[in-house]
């Protein structure tokens, strides 16, 4: 007999944890995600800050189906002129800091991530890469070596030498930064470690520790970027720039993209020398790039950064009347919820995920729940979110 898509999903697909949420998904819109059943499902995850412009925006798709009709993969990136590529790279370019001017399309954060380390090593004739602990920066080797948490590098082992944690927002370690270090690569918000910020002078003494000893600053806005924050980047809040940033996630508008960007003159470096430094197949495919070129579009025209600010201004007023809430840390539309300890959190996901709201947690912070909603949600879909919270206000979790 035929297994249902549940049971060939346990036994065929891969499973990555021991208890995944397995919403058998029919189709998503907007703000919500519709299972088989027909049940209807608040996203207040997107995808881990994927879907900014919610589920199958009607101008990202068009983008999609005019661009599959021309052309979909036709050579490794980097070989032809392929029009989705130049005019995203060009419009990217057009909201960067002059310096930010060179953009090398890739698959993903980690690929983003591996390029970064590769040019940074290669730009600085240097070997060091200096991290921050409970750093998240991706799943391979490479991003595995700068991921602060030793339990899991450790079960990875060996990964790449001359790597250094420090501790996050701790001004006098920034002094472990030195002529011997290649970059500091930083999520200037750390997300797995549960929204964890530093304050503008901070990010100031770590930009000008990495200019006083020739460190390239690698800025993670993988997850921080396109709006998430408040602002398109989360650089533009502590007035720094990277010397070389990271996007990914969002940066698709729901299909896989990502990128590393620096200076033409630093990006060279992987242009001669040895010749393709870098090489990627499907890295800037040109149906990612159409999307991504839609959905840059959306958000730069809808300032879509304010939006962020206030939904999240919202979130945290409707979260904060749940009794055992402890803490809230948000940023823009990126807050963890945090709870008492983590049966309180890990039953608030369960029993939110009844009465059809999805959320998620975090890697290092177990007793928080993770929200970053797309943008688009508006005010009445937040007093139906605060109507179906209210279920919570005086329970025990
Ligand atoms: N950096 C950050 C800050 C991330 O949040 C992520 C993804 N969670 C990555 C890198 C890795 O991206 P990907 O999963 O696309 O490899």
């Amino acid at each position: 007999m035929k297994k249902s898509l549940l049971e060939n999903f346990y036994r065929y697909v891969a499973q990555t944890s021991s208890d995944p949420q397995a919403i058998e998904v029919a189709s998503a819109e907007g703000v919500f995600i519709f299972d088989k059943h027909g049940k209807r499902y608040f996203d207040l995850i997107s995808g881990i800050a994927v879907s900014n412009m919610g589920h199958t925006h009607p101008v990202i798709i068009k983008a999609i189906k005019q661009q599959i009709d021309k052309y979909l993969h036709l050579m490794v990136y980097g070989e032809f002129v392929q029009e989705p590529q130049v005019e995203l790279a060009t419009l990217l370019c057009e909201y960067l800091p002059p310096s930010l001017n060179s953009v090398y399309f890739v698959n993903s954060g980690s690929e983003a991530v591996e390029g970064a380390l590769k040019l940074a090593k290669r730009a600085t004739h240097r070997q060091e890469i200096v991290y921050f602990k409970n750093a998240y920066h991706g799943a391979t080797h490479g991003a595995m070596s700068v991921m602060g948490n030793l339990e899991y590098q450790q079960a990875f082992t060996p990964l790449l030498p001359a790597t250094k944690a420090i501790s996050f927002g701790i001004e006098n370690e920034l002094e472990q930064i030195t002529e011997q270090t290649a970059a500091f690569i930083v999520e200037l918000v750390q997300g797995e470690a549960g929204v964890r910020m530093a304050d503008a002078n901070y990010w100031k003494q770590v930009r000008q520790r990495c200019s006083d000893t020739g460190t390239l600053l690698i800025v993670d806005e993988i997850q921080t970027g396109l709006g998430r924050t408040g602002k398109l980047f989360a650089f533009e809040h502590y007035d720094i720039e990277p010397d070389i940033l990271l996007l990914a996630k969002a940066f698709g508008g729901g299909m896989p993209l990502g990128a590393f960007i620096a200076n033409k003159q630093i990006m060279n470096e992987l242009t001669y020398n040895p010749v393709l430094g870098h090489i990627t197949t499907f890295g800037g495919h040109p149906v990612s790039c159409a999307a991504a070129l839609a959905h840059l579009k959306l958000i730069v025209e809808g300032e879509m950064w304010k939006k962020a600010e206030s939904i999240g201004n919202r979130l945290t007023d409707i979260f904060s009347k749940i009794n055992s809430v402890k803490e809230i840390r948000h940023i823009g539309a990126l807050l963890a919820i945090d709870f008492e300890n983590p049966i309180f959190c890990n039953n608030m996901l369960k029993r939110m995920l009844d009465k059809g709201i999805i959320s998620d947690w975090f890697l290092w912070c177990n007793t928080a729940l993770r929200i970053a909603p797309p943008l688009i949600l508006n005010q009445q879909h937040l007093d139906e979110i605060e109507y179906y919270l209210k279920f919570f206000h005086n329970r025990n979790l």
